[in-house]
């Protein structure tokens, strides 16, 4: 049985046609209207609350769509506001959703995949073995769940943007994303428009090109190295899709959407935070649109990289200042909870040990 958050404004309308013959066309679309807004504007995720609809309406809905919602099985706060709630899938999975507070806006960081392929060296969701793509309702269903628990139905809104940025490579799993993208536009649902959608890959380039016809939100690329070498020697992927052809899609991704890339670059202490390694990089964000975002690299249990010394991440962002690029510090945001860049997985293996020993 389909999900509720699987459909699009259509798909619904076309299942509410198909369940009642009788309608006409304005009803259908009344109707369409009526339940689409229940669900995604008051946040109402079981029918019996969808008031005035007749009995016999609720029924057969709930015979053709599931309502059903991943639970919530731990929920962290950081010190910093940070929230990471752990979901369980309806096939027990388990992912990890992480809700950014900042001064005047915060951000959902949801994920695509249970874990992933890529086996970046630097990121712990890496070390875990892709178990599965998340299905569009189980990527739109980390949104109403932090809604529902922020309690930002009715007042103002509190999300303010979505990024996919969880565990997982987004362009492996393009069609679900793609619809999830397709649902959470809808403006008379939840209303989230293509700037306030950031999709982050580590440069899959057919899929790139795919999006920017297809998608059009805004584009992060984890770049984070400056040449070949040291890329192919931290994200096993750049054998495959190197610089030089990634960078070619995402500069065509700039000039069909408008807007620039945001570059994601973890500083790892002497592997990628050279000076040299500076100047290589400003050297290829002259190549397109883009600005760039330095990412404080976040440790994890085992892994064999440090993170950049505070001294060392200001020179190379002044290198890349000085020839003229945009340039940002992503501070580590809820790192005691594990709930940083790349340290998500951490719970979700434990919780998976935990349940086996029951
Ligand atoms: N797979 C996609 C999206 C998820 S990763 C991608 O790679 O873009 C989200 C971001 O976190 C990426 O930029 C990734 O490189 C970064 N990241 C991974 N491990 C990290 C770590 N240990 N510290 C800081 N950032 C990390
Ligand atoms: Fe996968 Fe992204 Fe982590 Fe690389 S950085 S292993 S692509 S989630």
């Amino acid at each position: 049985m389909v999900n509720f958050a699987d459909l699009n404004y259509l798909d619904l309308k076309q299942i509410i046609s198909n369940i009642f013959l009788n309608l006409d066309k304005k009803k259908i679309s009344m109707r369409t209207n009526q339940i689409w807004k229940f669900y995604y504007q008051k946040g109402y995720f079981d029918p019996k609350l969808f008031s005035n609809l007749p009995e016999e309406i609720l029924q057969k809905l709930k015979e053709e769509i599931n309502f059903d919602r991943p639970k919530i099985k731990n929920k962290q706060i950081s010190n910093d506001g940070t929230i990471k709630w752990l979901l369980e899938l309806n096939d027990k999975n388990l992912v990890e959703t992480v809700y950014i507070p900042s001064d005047n806006h915060a951000t959902l960081c949801i994920s695509s995949q249970v874990g992933c392929t890529l086996n970046c060296k630097f990121c712990h969701t890496g070390v875990q073995p892709l178990v599965k793509n998340l299905s569009a309702h189980e990527i739109v269903n980390q949104i109403l769940i932090a809604k529902d628990e922020l309690k930002e139905w009715d007042k103002e809104k509190k999300i303010n943007n979505i990024v996919y940025m969880g565990m997982g490579e987004p362009f492996y799993n393009f069609e679900n994303i793609k619809k999830s993208i397709e649902i959470l536009k809808d403006m008379n649902g939840l209303g989230f428009s293509n700037k306030r959608i950031t999709v982050s890959t580590s440069g899959i380039s057919p899929n790139i090109k795919k999006a920017a016809k297809e998608i059009g939100t805004y584009l992060a690329l984890s770049l984070h190295a400056p040449n070949n070498k040291i890329r192919d020697s931290i994200m096993p992927i750049n054998k495959k899709y190197n610089i030089e052809d990634v960078i070619k899609h995402c500069k065509e991704y700039a000039i069909e959407n408008g807007e620039k890339i945001f570059i994601e670059y973890v500083l790892l202490k002497d592997v990628n935070d050279s000076e040299e390694c500076a100047k290589q990089l400003s050297k290829i964000m002259s190549q397109f649109p883009c600005k760039l975002n330095l990412i404080q690299f976040n440790p994890w249990p085992g892994v064999k990289y440090k993170t950049s010394s505070t001294e060392q991440t200001s020179k190379f962002m002044n290198i890349i200042k000085g020839y003229g690029h945009i340039v940002t510090i992503r501070k580590s945001r809820g790192d005691d909870i594990l709930g940083a860049c790349g340290q998500l997985k951490t719970a979700s293996e434990r919780e998976k040990r935990l349940t086996l020993l029951k």
